[in-house]
């Protein structure tokens, strides 16, 4: 255990795990899986020492040429993490903690209309307890800033101090971190992906729950652009912060939806055309051993997202659909493609698949057996076949 001596005097990160520390027996495995996206995700701001222990995540730097300001916007993108504080570790005395505590955070303190001090004490052995830890480190604080009074109910600025196995840890400010639960730990999924508004947000939710996304575009050459797909190439960019590093696939749609527009009544073109998205994507997921498909649906939102048309759809995928919007509204899910920062790619104007050959009249509830039978003057096989055959893929990092 003396190899996790932590380092002194450098800035270190703290990340706080979130749900995982519920887990029994498995929480073991889900903390791997979290201290590797971590150390993926501080690869590029420098060398760093990577470790959990007391539900903690430990981001060291190895020297003194991390950019610790990168690493700590990086580690509020982790899943699985609830709360990022930038800290530095000392002995385990109450007064070298009063003096780290001085030297760390007394430039902020001195500036702040009125502070408080907040321990937490891992180690029962150390003498104090967590209530006269912050009396004592308190009343030296109040001493050396005599002009920044103490509230304990609404301070400006909370000095934490952390009693850990190994240390003791001092810290200001903590923000908090993406939530959910380790990517990788939740399976993988296809993710349908278009270029609006939702289906960036509905990956980056199952995401968040640890899914591993493998993302899939329908791409309507020519009704829908070159631009059209860079804008999904673009979001899928954009997701990678969360995501990490994913292969888009590309599948060509365009024949599948002139067949459709040719052989099939009008008022079921959109329905049909979602079950070929839904058996394009199960052929995916099949490919890339995947256990669901995701979508950016929302009940009642448009008329292929019923759950009539939703019950039509899904029969033909045959693994669980994770919709991760179902019962959220429009305004909620900007919320989070704002958060996300990709609202503003999905609302440049470039045409979607969907509303190519979006007809007058959608069947709102569309009957299996008229889908059957309007399916039955298309080569339903030959043209999954076809379009899975041309297959794109593109790398984002
Ligand atoms: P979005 O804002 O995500 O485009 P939407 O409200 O426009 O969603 P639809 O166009 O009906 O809804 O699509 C519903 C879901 O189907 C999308 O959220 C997405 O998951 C998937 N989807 C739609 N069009 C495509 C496409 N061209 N490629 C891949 N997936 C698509
Ligand atoms: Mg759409």
């Amino acid at each position: 255990m003396a190899e996790k001596t932590p380092v002194r005097g450098r800035d270190i990160l703290l990340l706080k795990e979130g749900e995982i520390v519920l887990k029994g027996l498995n929480k073991r495995n889900f903390e791997q899986k979290l201290i590797s996206n971590v150390i993926r995700q501080m690869k590029p701001f420098g060398a760093f020492r990577i470790y959990a222990a007391q539900s903690t995540v430990y981001v060291e730097p190895k020297n003194d040429f991390c950019d610790m300001d990168g690493a700590f916007e990086a580690a509020k993108t982790v899943f699985g993490v609830v709360q990022v504080a930038r800290a530095v570790a000392c002995d385990k005395d109450k007064d070298v903690i009063f003096q780290t505590a001085k030297n760390y955070l007394g430039d902020a303190l001195s500036q702040a209309k009125s502070f408080k001090v907040e321990s937490r004490r891992a180690d029962k052995q150390f003498p104090l307890n967590s209530i006269q830890l912050s009396q004592y480190v308190g009343g030296l604080l109040s001493e050396e800033y005599p002009h920044v009074p103490v509230d304990v109910h609404e301070p400006d600025f909370t000095v934490s101090l952390e009693i850990r196995d190994y240390a003791a840890y001092v810290h200001g400010k903590a923000e908090p971190g993406a939530g959910g639960m380790p990517l990788g730990t939740g399976g993988r999924a296809i993710s349908l992906l278009s270029g609006g508004i939702d289906s960036p947000v509905s990956t980056y939710l199952a995401a968040k729950r640890g899914v591993s996304i493998f993302p899939l575009h329908f791409f309507s050459f020519p009704y829908t652009s070159e631009l059209a797909k860079d804008k999904v190439i673009e979001l899928g960019k954009q997701l990678t912060k969360y995501c990490g590093g994913m292969t888009l696939m590309v599948i060509p749609f365009t024949h599948i939806q002139e067949e459709i527009r040719d052989k099939c009544p009008e008022a079921y073109f959109t329905v049909i055309m979602r079950r070929f998205m839904m058996r394009l994507a199960r052929k995916a997921a099949d490919a890339r051993e995947c256990g669901g498909i995701v979508t950016g649906e929302s009940l009642g939102q448009v008329a292929s997202q019923t759950m009539e048309a939703m019950g039509a759809t899904e029969a033909c995928a045959g693994i669980p659909i994770i919709r991760p919007l179902i019962c959220s509204d429009k305004e909620e899910i900007v919320r989070i493609a704002r958060k996300i920062g990709t609202f503003e790619t999905s609302i440049l104007p470039y045409e979607d698949c969907c509303t190519v050959f979006t007809p007058r009249h959608p069947r709102t509830k569309p009957k299996m057996d008229e889908i059957l039978e309007a399916e039955a003057n298309l080569d339903v096989e030959a043209l999954v076949e076809e379009a899975f055959a041309g297959m794109e893929k593109i790398r984002l990092e």
